[in-house]
């Protein structure tokens, strides 16, 4: 019944971890839940390279987005698009009510930087986001070369979504100078789904103080106050499993496998997936250079049913996943991320050598 997910989400999780949602319940007001936490904030800045403050949400990325869209802008957004995630940055500020515009690429291309240098120029915008790893197209932007561009525009707050990336690819936010940067537990992490963390800065919360119907359950205003004044609390009942499971990866990803051996192993598991689709005569969407390391989405240029293949893997207990929305039967999807081990990745791609002409 259970197979072994090559899906982008949510991703096979370690005995050991699922062992830890199983202790027993603390209080949420406790000095031991407030430990708990600060030890899980600061395992989480090292993982994001970052000085500033962790927020956490009991709920999927997709909430931490629609809190951040809402939380920061007080005039208009700019949301970059490369694919399906991109869009719901923008659905989500509509549905809130929040003034947007939407720059789509064509699915497989990138942001480009002279792109957003060219909307951020305007001054119409206080707030722009990008997907830094579009798990529909599998394309990968170049966040060094949007960070270039945006210290022209220090004032413009830059929300990335790093949902399906952060913990399998280095991504340098202080560095980059991203305002608040949002991922899941049920993707690179490694975890069960359910919980999302995002890093924000100061002079992003100073900003948000000002907007007006933040809302209440994902006002970042909010859930930064009970991280300082609490001090490491949430507002709420937090999902206290997913906070004993993110302390014990945390120290697995930080001092046992080590951050570069995770992101190496995440780019050797991509090189063989591409190497493999591209030997095997498919196409990989997206373009060249901007190849995501975390998941992989391949073109299907044999015009193979993915569903049957899918369901021959299935017999065989491994999943990997359809192309998203309108790229359906039109692609496939293979995501190498968290802990999946490389070994596994070859016992996969043997089985597909044996299914796929
Ligand atoms: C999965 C995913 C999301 C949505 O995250 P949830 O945790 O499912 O809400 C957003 N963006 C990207 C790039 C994703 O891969």
């Amino acid at each position: 019944m259970y197979k072994k997910l090559f899906i982008p989400g949510p991703v096979d999780v370690r005995p050991e971890i699922l062992e830890a949602f199983a202790t027993p319940m603390i209080g949420h007001r406790t000095k031991d839940i407030s430990a708990l936490q600060e030890r899980i904030s600061m395992g989480l800045q090292k993982l994001f390279f970052t000085g500033n403050t962790i927020i956490l949400s009991t709920s999927s990325g997709t909430g931490l987005m629609e809190g951040a869209v809402r939380s920061f802008t007080a005039k208009r957004a700019v949301v970059f698009s490369v694919g399906a995630f991109g869009n719901r940055w923008a659905q989500l500020a509509e549905g809130n009510g929040v003034p947007v515009d939407k720059v789509e690429v064509t699915w497989g291309m990138p942001t480009l930087p002279e792109v957003v240098d060219e909307y951020l120029a305007t001054g119409k915008y206080d707030v722009f986001t990008v997907t830094h790893n579009e798990t529909s197209t599998g394309v990968m932007n170049d966040l060094k070369a949007i960070s270039q561009i945006r210290k022209k525009y220090p004032d413009v707050f830059w929300l990335v979504d790093a949902v399906s990336s952060m913990g399998g690819v280095k991504i340098e936010v202080d560095k980059l100078g991203i305002d608040v940067c949002i991922t899941s537990t049920q993707k690179c992490l490694g975890l069960p789904p359910g919980m999302s963390v995002a890093s924000v800065t100061d002079k992003a919360i100073e900003y948000a103080k000002d907007v007006k119907n933040r809302g209440c359950y994902f006002d970042y205003v909010e859930l930064y106050k009970f991280v300082k004044e609490k001090p490491y609390q949430y507002p709420s009942t937090p999902s206290i499993p997913h906070m004993y499971g993110l302390d014990k990866q945390l120290d697995y990803i930080l001092n046992q496998e080590g951050l570069e051996n995770r992101f190496a192993r995440h780019a050797a598991m991509a090189e063989t997936v591409r190497q493999w689709a591209i030997k095997k005569g498919f196409e990989i969407l997206a373009a060249e250079g901007y190849r995501s390391n975390t998941v992989t989405t391949i073109k299907n240029t044999k015009g193979l049913s993915v569903a049957d293949l899918n369901k021959k893997l299935g017999q065989q207990g491994y999943s990997i996943s359809n192309g998203y929305g309108s790229l359906k039967e039109k692609t496939f999807r293979i995501a190498h991320m968290a802990d999946r081990k490389p070994e596994e990745l070859q016992a996969l791609l043997d089985i597909l050598n044996k299914e796929i002409e």
